[in-house]
């Protein structure tokens, strides 16, 4: 059975914990650099403030062994903010922080008036799926191996390359469990 590192510096983890143990996947908490010593197969990065996200991923000293381990193949789930954090370009020239996958993500691109909004879309082969979004993200470009796995009004809001997925909306908000059940059995199993 995998095993799920759940990035818990900030931000919306125990959403995505919540989800793990109804699916009954194994998980822990990732906090600090001795945490890296647990077996991981699989990680998932979650909502929440990306600039104080990578702050604390630099000074806790996890930003470059995470990277390390996602450019080799770590399966990796970034939603919202955890989609920023993958980014390698972000639009506006701001610093990037894993930059391990080939999209250029537009931050806060909905604006603060609509700051949150809920829509529902094709995701992949899977049929049509619920997407609440707060604050959040597009991407503005996908390059090299990724795939656009959705859109909403023409924009994308989630994508693959490889063993990396990400999505702009946030799937642990909702009773819906496609996203989470498509990272494990494709991206984690697949490995
Ligand atoms: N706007 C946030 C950021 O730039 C992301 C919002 C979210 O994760 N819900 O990091």
């Amino acid at each position: 059975m995998s095993r799920i590192g759940i990035l818990a510096v900030q931000g919306a983890f125990l959403e995505h914990e919540q989800v793990l143990s109804r699916l009954g996947v194994p998980y822990f908490e990732l906090r600090q650099k001795r945490d890296l010593e647990e077996s991981m197969d699989g990680l998932i990065l979650p909502g929440g403030e990306s600039t104080v996200m990578g702050k604390l991923l630099r000074e806790l000293e996890l930003m470059e062994p995470l990277r390390s381990r996602i450019l080799a193949g770590l399966p990796v789930f970034g939603t919202c903010a955890g989609l920023i954090l993958l980014a390698k370009q972000l639009a506006g020239g701001e610093t990037t922080h894993l930059a391990s996958m080939d999209i250029c993500a537009v931050r806060n691109a909905y604006g603060r008036q609509l700051g949150s909004f809920a829509a529902e879309q094709e995701f992949g082969d899977f049929g049509r799926i619920p997407m609440t979004f707060i604050r959040a993200p597009y991407i503005s470009a996908v390059s090299g191996k990724t795939e656009v796995l959705a859109q909403v009004d023409g924009r994308i809001v989630a994508a693959r390359e490889d063993r990396q997925l990400v999505t702009a909306f946030h799937p642990e908000l909702t009773e819906d469990l496609t996203v989470h059940r498509y990272f494990l059995d494709q991206l984690v199993a697949s490995r």
